[in-house]
Formats: C-alpha cells, structure tokens, sequence
C-alpha cells in the first residue's frame, strides 16, 4: 500500500523534489525513490490543487484527475459565443448591432484589433456573453484560444460573397474544438445576395444546415438593417438551452485572459472571462507567473462592479504585470499561496523551455548543415494578443531558405534596450500601435537602428515578407 514519490510525481505531472519540498514542509524527511503511504500521497496530491480517487480501500493506484465541481454546486450560466467568418463579411457590424453601439469606423484598416467583449439580456432574462475576435488570418491562434472558452460560435458568411479563406478557417478551427456553430447568412439586403448557394457550399465543408436535413441552425440577417437579429438570438438561446451550461458559482473565481494591456493611467489591465466562481474585489489570485490582488473590476459598460460570476467579461485592475492571452487567472486563498503558485509555475516554464531547446545532434547538425538565412527582428506592441498575433503570422512567412528570427517581443512602447538590442543584431524594430519613447528615438538616431510601424497586421506581414525575398536575393 505503498507508492514511492518518483512515481507519485510522475502520475501527478510534477516534479519529485516539488513533491519532496512539500514532504518536508510536512515535517517527512523522504527522497524520490523512498516510498510514502496512500494516506500521505493522498495528502500531498490534495496539496498540489489535484483531487484524486481512491480505486479501492487497499489499491494503491492512485487517479490524479483534474479538479472538478461537484454535480451539486453547479448553477447555469450565460453561454459564451464567438462571432467568426472572412474579413469584411460583417462580424464586427454584427457585434455592434447585437450591443447597440457603433464601434467599427474607429479601428485602423477596419479590421479588428483586440478581442472586446460584452453581455447582453435576451427578452426571457437570460444572459448571452459575446467574445469579439479579430478578423485577419494572422490572429489565428487567438482566434483558436478564444474557441477554448466559447460554447457556440455565430459564423458570419455575406451573402453576396459567400464561402471564402477565412470562412473555411473559422468552419475547421470551430470543428475542431467541438463547438457547435450557427450560420447566420448576412448581407440579406443586398440585391445580388444568394443564401441557398452558401448553404450548398457549406455542404462541402460538413456544414449541414436544417433545411438540408442536416443539425446546424441559420439565420438571414442583415447587420447593417437589424433585419432578424432576434431570431439569431433566440437560435442562440435555444443551442444554449440544448447545452445545459453550468458552473459552480460559489467558490473561488477561474478566469481565462482575452485579452491585456498596459493602460497608461491604470497599470496592466487584462479582460477576462470567469469560467467559474465568483471573482471579487480584494481577491488574491497567480494569472500565468504573476500574482496579483484584484484592485478593481469594471464591467462591459465601463461601470466598477463589486463581483464578478460565471461567463462574465469583466477588466481587473491590479495585475503585476501584462498577463498573455488565454492564460488562467486563479484565486487563491491568501498571499503566501499565490507566491509558491507563481514561483512554482515559473520553475515549471523554466523545465519546458530548457526542454525544448534542441539537445541532440541530429538537430544540431541539421541546422549546421542547412544555409538557412535567419531574418532577425524585434516586435513591440500595444497588447499582448497583438504580441502573439505577430509573432505566429511571421514565423509563418518563413520557408526552406530563410526564416524570421524574433529576437525579443513585448507590450509597450520601444525602449532604449529594445533599440540596443536591435542595433547589436542589426535588427529592425517593428513597432504595432507604438513608438519608441524619447531616449529610445535618440538612440535610434545614433545607432541608425531601422524602424518599422504598422496599425495593420498584413501591412506588416506583406512588408516583411517583401524584406526577407529581398534578402536571399533573385537567385535563391
Ligand atoms: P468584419 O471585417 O467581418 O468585421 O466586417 P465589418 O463589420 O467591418 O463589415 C464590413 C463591411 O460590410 C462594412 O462596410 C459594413 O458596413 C458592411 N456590412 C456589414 N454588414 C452588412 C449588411 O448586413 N449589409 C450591407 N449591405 N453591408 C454590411
């Protein structure tokens, strides 16, 4: 009845002298390979924030399963949905008129930057919270984490357009996560609009709408005419309905980060949707390595709020620092627990880091061997899931002969140590909705650093793109 900490550790995903630490703490002098009794494993899984099963009452095979609330805690909660679809086909117009508000004419090149995000009330009181995302193919993979958190995606397809790139992204990333999806055919007011093809185009993507025998649910709406809107909610409402979406409000609060920035007057401010639990103003909390006290939370309608529950967007004020998109924010009890979560989450990025950095010869060899022409670059933006955004669309531009090497990437404006940096690799600075500050544009100046702005992802990729071919020349 027995199990040695090693193995313990392992089953567990942790490391043995984590777990020897802890046994420490708990006054047991053990190693790895020593073995501990189930009730202390048990003890000690339960330290880690796991919950196990006992199999039997003398099997030692211990489940570490990820903690879940009881069936009996749980309460329902507003469904989550995501809008999604081609540039141009009418996402953001749809999210405004769904609101109320008009918010598209502001944004650069009028495409959607950063993820927003908002609740609203349907006629039968329910709640249905809206994550916005952002339309260009280079926000894929923010795309992608906001489906993690998304119970039902709306696909927007215009209707005088119909299935194009980015319609057919959305359909397999919303396949992929499972979510069930709702095809709202937009555009309907414009005379050359034909919906029965895109339901008949849909069909080669596994799209199979109801009145082609098939489960998915559409709409005819036109955003910019409010034409059937309602409907589309309450096509939502009755998906939402069939999902039976629930969450344990009453415990502490898990959230997931949308998206962050650092707010000139306000410090590093992160939206955030609370998966479960109830957020709260004083709350101490670990989002990814840094841990924070919750100074304050402000609602979609800019108001302070008190809490925060299940499926609500809400921003927190009193971050350490400028969290990245998707990464969980946990409550925690008390000040010296979000210290040991932190440092302990850190270690671990440390363990992955080094784990990846390539270690056998093969790839050593195969990296000498090629003339791989490296492209180096340093990217600064306004918010992290610009940051992530850039840096997955240029790693994309590389091929066989030239890759983009980014040498450092952040939120914020560009620094004397950014233009250092830069100038010591004869790197270019981009610059995504920032500008260097004043010591940083007198360094820039003397060192001849090249700089490069964009408000526009494929701006930046179509240029930088244009720059690397130049680089390997018209031979290569
Ligand atoms: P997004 O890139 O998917 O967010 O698309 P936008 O919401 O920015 O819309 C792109 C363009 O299509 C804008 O000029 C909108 O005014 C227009 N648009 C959006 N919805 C409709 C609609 O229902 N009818 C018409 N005629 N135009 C629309």
């Amino acid at each position: 009845e027995a199990i040695t900490v090693g193995e313990l550790a392992k089953r567990m995903g942790e490391k043995g002298a984590q777990l020897v630490k802890a046994l420490f703490n708990m006054d047991m002098m053990v190693t790895v390979n020593q073995t501990i009794d189930q009730d202390t494993a048990e003890l000690l899984v339960e330290e880690f924030g796991h919950n196990i099963e006992r199999v039997s009452a003398d099997d030692v095979e211990i489940k570490v399963e990820q903690d879940v609330d009881p069936e009996e805690t749980l309460k329902p909660r507003p469904a989550v949905v995501t809008i999604m679809g081609h540039v141009d086909h009418g996402k953001t117009s749809l999210l405004d008129a769904l609101r109320g508000t008009n918010v598209t004419k502001g944004e650069a090149g009028g495409i959607t930057q950063h993820i927003g995000s908002y609740q609203i009330e349907t006629k039968d009181k329910t709640k249905i919270t809206f994550l916005d995302t952002p339309g260009h193919a280079a926000f894929t993979e923010m795309r992608q984490r906001g489906a993690n958190v998304t119970d039902i995606v709306v696909l927007v397809v215009a209707a005088d357009d119909g299935i194009m790139p980015q319609t057919i992204e959305a359909i397999k990333h919303t396949q992929a996560a499972g979510v069930p999806m709702i095809v709202a055919i937009n555009k309907m007011d414009k005379p050359e609009a034909n919906p029965q093809k895109i339901r008949e185009r849909l069909l080669e993507h596994e799209v199979i709408v109801e009145s082609m025998s098939g489960e998915v649910q559409d709409v005819e709406i036109s955003a910019k005419e409010g034409t059937n809107l309602d409907e589309l909610i309450e096509k939502i409402s009755l998906q939402a309905e069939l999902l039976e979406l629930k969450a344990n409000p009453d415990r502490f609060a898990d959230a997931t980060v949308i998206e962050a920035q650092l707010d000139k007057g306000r410090g590093p401010v992160a939206t955030v949707l609370v998966t479960r639990g109830t957020l709260k103003r004083g709350d101490t909390f670990v989002v990814g390595t840094e841990s924070g006290k919750v100074r304050a939370i402000v609602n979609d309608q800019g108001k302070q709020i008190k809490e925060a529950g299940p499926s609500m967007p809400v921003e927190v004020l009193g971050l350490g620092g400028v969290p990245g998109a998707g990464e969980q924010l946990t409550v925690v009890e008390n000040e010296q627990r979000a210290r040991e979560v932190a440092q302990y989450r850190r270690e671990k990025a440390t363990e992955q880091r080094t784990a990846l950095a390539p270690t056998n010869f093969d790839t050593m060899f195969t990296n000498l061997q090629s003339n791989l022409v490296e492209f180096p670059v340093l990217v600064k933006a306004d918010v992290q899931g610009s940051v992530q955004a850039i840096v997955t669309a240029l790693h994309n531009l590389g091929n066989d002969l030239i890759k983009v090497r980014v040498l450092h990437a952040g939120v914020g404006a560009i620094t004397e140590s950014d233009v250092t940096l830069a100038a010591a690799s004869n790197a270019p600075i981009i610059g995504f909705g920032v500008r260097p500050n004043p010591k940083a544009r007198e360094l820039v100046k003397r060192d001849g650093v090249e700089m490069k702005y964009f408000d526009v992802i494929y701006h930046l990729t179509d240029e930088i793109a244009k720059e690397m071919a130049g680089e390997l020349g018209p031979e290569k």
